[in-house]
């Protein structure tokens, strides 16, 4: 018989099953959707940190410093668990100087830590659970706030609800996302190759043809992304001029990635054709000048269930909900005010909460 239930098929609660059962627990995985893997199977499989502790507080400066430590100091040796399990890595690197990690193929991942976990039953959302990985709220707050969606589309906020029913706290970041601009709206299978990264090298204007960003975006864009979604209908135009179509960026070159917007449906114009003129900006130099419809996409929210760094949920007053456990996306404000890999908090917080709640819950029947 289950002695300990995990809600939510995806990354955090599969990593917690296959964690609890090794320690000698019989976890039983409910999951909502028609399938396992939730967004860690639609991801790019990157599971990684940063090299030191200073620079991913300076990366994320609102997130919890001591949860930080816990996902930088254990994902080495997560990752090693990960591989033990069978999960296939592609590369060794992340192609970040910034960062160090390794890529997983997220089909044999989410194979590999299905067999692990062993008991999970699919199309059955939880009504009590121990531990919580439901993902965060990603599909409720692209719907509230008429985004897109690029994430597993049953992340509604459950968790988190239920956690709040049974007396938690909240973290910090609850009106941030991690998300991605996209040329509207794509298929599952293009959440990665259809996003449009290349912010940096193009000229961002709201609909009435004013720059509404100011400065450069940071590495990973998602400022830009939060700013776009502020805007009227969460979208904007990215400008860009022949030398900035030749530039490199993470998934190709910038005409490539343009390509693939207009293949998939997108926007894509002459900016002359724009319904307003194009102000100068050193940024458009050479012709030809295209312009690129974008729309903000969320993929994870930031803030969530506070937790320690044992994974148990928090009241307000700062002790455990007792016996509840949270982990992934449900588990908050570890990357408040900017970016880290959500697939790593989800790895390192599964296992920790599951070590937590095998120990705890244990003793309580003893
Ligand atoms: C296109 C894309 C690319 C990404 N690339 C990367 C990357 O390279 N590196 C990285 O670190 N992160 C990446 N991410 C983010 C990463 O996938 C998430 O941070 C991670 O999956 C979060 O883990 P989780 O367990 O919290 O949520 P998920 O993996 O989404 O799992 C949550 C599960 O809970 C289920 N669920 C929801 N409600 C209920 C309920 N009521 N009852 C039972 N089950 C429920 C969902 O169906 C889902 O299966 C990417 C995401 C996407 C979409």
């Amino acid at each position: 018989m289950a002695d300990l239930v995990v809600a939510g098929a995806g990354m955090a609660g599969l990593v917690a099953a296959a964690r609890a059962r090794e320690l000698g627990a019989e976890p039983l995985v409910l999951e909502k959707g028609d399938r396992a893997g939730g967004s860690m199977l639609l991801s790019s499989g990157f599971v990684w940190r940063h090299r030191s502790l200073g620079e991913f507080h300076e990366d994320c400066p609102g997130g919890d410093l001591e949860l930080q430590r816990l996902v930088l100091d254990g994902l080495d040796e997560a990752l090693d668990w990960l591989e033990s399990l069978g999960a296939p890595v592609l590369e060794r690197e992340t192609g970040n100087p910034r960062t160090v990690g390794r890529r997983f193929d997220t089909r044999g991942l989410t194979d590999a830590l299905v067999r692990a976990a062993a008991d999970v039953r699919l199309r059955e959302p939880f009504r009590d659970a121990h531990v919580l990985a439901t993902g965060g709220f990603a599909a409720r707050l692209a719907r509230e706030r008429g985004l897109l969606l690029r994430a597993n589309r049953w992340s509604d906020g459950d968790g988190l609800a239920y956690g709040l029913a049974r007396g938690a706290d909240l973290s910090s970041g609850m009106d941030e996302f991690y998300g991605r601009n996209l040329p509207g709206e794509v298929a599952e299978g293009e959440y990665v190759g259809a996003s449009q990264l290349y912010g940096a090298h193009a000229l961002v204007l709201d609909d009435e043809g004013r720059p509404f960003f100011e400065g450069e975006p940071w590495w990973s864009e998602t400022d830009l992304v939060q700013a776009t979604a502020r805007q009227p209908g969460g979208a904007a135009w990215y400008v860009v001029d022949g030398r900035a179509l030749r530039e490199r960026v993470r998934y190709g070159t910038v005409e490539e990635l343009v390509e693939r917007a207009r293949a998939l449906g997108g926007e894509v114009r002459p900016a002359e054709t724009l319904p307003f003129a194009v102000p100068e900006h050193p940024k458009l130099a050479e012709p030809p000048f295209l312009a690129v419809r974008v729309r903000a996409a969320v993929t994870h929210t930031i803030g969530g269930l506070r937790v320690d760094e044992g994974g148990r949920v928090l009241r307000p007053d700062g002790e455990p909900v007792g016996g509840l456990y949270a982990a992934g996306a449900d588990a908050g404000g570890i990357f408040t005010g900017g970016y880290g890999s959500g697939l790593a908090a989800a790895l390192v917080l599964g296992r920790v909460a599951a070590e937590t709640a095998v120990a705890e819950l244990g003793d309580a029947h003893a």
